[in-house]
């Protein structure tokens, strides 16, 4: 370990939760834990859940001998949640606890439901109060800007994670009025913020502004999409505080791994998860290091278990051991996503996170959203948000900040593609993951 880096909390923690009796958690340890979970988890979908009995019935009877031996088990798919839900549960619905409903971002209008048991929330909390304890302490106030109205939510569980670890815990919801969110924090005085990286962006940059005397939060734990680097600098230029990133999807059980304090690559949370990395057309397992979507297999899920369940997340593992000592896999940052890829002729594309880094760099740029209309040539349109009063950049100003981006400057170039921008005042809102918006123009079907 590095003098002054404190070891992930998460380590001690999964040493507890797979019965290491050691000083040291090691690979082997985790991994025969994770086998047998494996076992039990497929078993017990294929005794329990009508879907899970169909979906895995060409697959051999015997218990799968080495983890990489999974590879032979069928994928399952945001699909498959849309279509057969009910039909993924293990168990009486009487011990569902939790319904969590998520729109879907695609075109096909049909909400994706995961159901989960009190004892799958149970874990949750216990992750969230481990995971914390990474950033805050006991008397910490930590300000929770995530959904919690309801039992059972995201923003629920987060609360009582921080109460188990001694902390207090601050419940504001998603900023739908960004003025009274900082105006919230500056009065609660805050410790740490828990958000949704540009509704965080936002409210520093309001408060930088507006606020910009009183005191500033010590940490910022930013979830639920990506986060640009973009972002990060800005936080620490305006608050001088430490940005840490957390990795999970509903589907995950809300929580998936988290950052330490050498912010390199999340630590998974390896004894309810167990994560692959797959070429994402041939499906076949990569090598650690190398670039794919992340897969990843419930271990410990008993409202409605997945096995090998498709993000649609590009990432990596990072081979190399982590600074803070810790034996945990790390999941290097998720930059792009599947489906946020807009493909311009044979060798240009743009991401969602190639946008984030040229149009959230700019000052007073809150939010913005862009759309791709596929025609000929390909039309590219952002809509930025500033915050109000505050609005110093022209449309000019956007259009060549995008095309810093070499895929949106060559495919210009080469004909293949259009750029327009708008400006409009920012108001917050929150659609789950962003994406661009992608739509087929009126010639491209000729
Ligand atoms: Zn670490």
């Amino acid at each position: 370990m590095k003098s002054g880096l404190k070891v992930t909390p998460l380590e001690a923690w999964i040493a507890l939760k797979t019965g290491s009796t050691g000083s040291t958690l090691t690979r082997e340890q985790v991994e025969r834990y994770q086998l047998s979970r494996l076992n039990d988890s497929i078993a017990r979908a294929r005794t329990l859940s009508p879907f899970y009995r169909r979906h895995l019935a060409g697959m051999a009877r015997a218990a799968v001998a080495r983890l990489e031996d999974l590879a032979g088990c069928p994928l399952t798919t945001p699909a498959d949640i849309t279509a057969h839900a009910m039909q993924m549960i293990c168990g009486s619905q009487s011990e569902i606890s939790r319904v969590v409903t998520l729109d879907t971002s695609g075109t096909t209008g049909e909400p994706k439901r995961v159901y989960f048991s009190a004892a799958d929330q149970e874990l949750t909390v216990d992750f969230f109060r481990c995971g914390m304890s990474t950033l805050v302490g006991t008397g910490d106030k930590t300000m929770i800007l995530l959904p919690g109205e309801r039992p059972g939510s995201v923003g629920d569980l987060l609360r009582q994670g921080l109460l188990r670890l001694g902390g207090v815990p601050v419940a504001h919801g998603l900023v739908k009025n960004l003025p009274a969110a900082v105006e919230a924090m500056c009065r609660e005085q805050v410790t740490c913020l828990v958000g949704v990286p540009v509704q965080v962006l936002a409210m520093a940059r309001y408060w930088e502004k507006w606020q910009g005397s009183k005191r500033a939060p010590r940490c910022a734990l930013l979830s639920t999409d990506y986060v640009s680097a973009a972002i990060v600098s800005e936080l620490r230029r305006i608050w001088q505080c430490e940005v840490f990133e957390h990795y999970g999807m509903t589907e995950m059980g809300l929580g998936g791994g988290l950052e330490c304090q050498a912010h390199q690559g999340y630590h998974l949370r390896e004894n309810d998860l167990y994560f692959e990395v797959i070429d994402p057309v041939s499906a076949r397992p990569l090598p650690d290091g190398e670039y794919g979507e992340v897969v990843f297999t419930t271990l410990t899920r008993q409202g409605m278990p997945l096995i090998r369940y498709r993000t649609g997340d590009i990432s990596r593992f990072i081979p190399e051991p982590c600074p803070c000592g810790s034996s945990l896999r790390r999941l290097a940052r998720v930059q792009n996503r599947l489906n946020s890829r807009v493909v311009l002729g044979e060798h240009q594309a743009i991401t969602m996170a190639e946008l984030d880094e040229v149009l959230l760099a700019l000052p007073a740029v809150a939010d913005f959203t862009a759309e791709v209309v596929y025609d000929r040539p390909a039309k590219l349109t952002v809509q930025v948000e500033i915050l109000s009063g505050d609005i110093t950049h022209s449309e000019q100003v956007i259009l060549n900040s995008l095309r810093l981006i070499p895929g949106v400057h060559m495919a210009e170039r080469a004909g293949l593609l259009a750029i327009g921008a708008r400006i409009a005042h920012y108001f917050p809102h929150y659609s789950g993951k962003r994406s661009i918006r992608i739509m087929e123009g009126v010639r491209s079907a000729t």
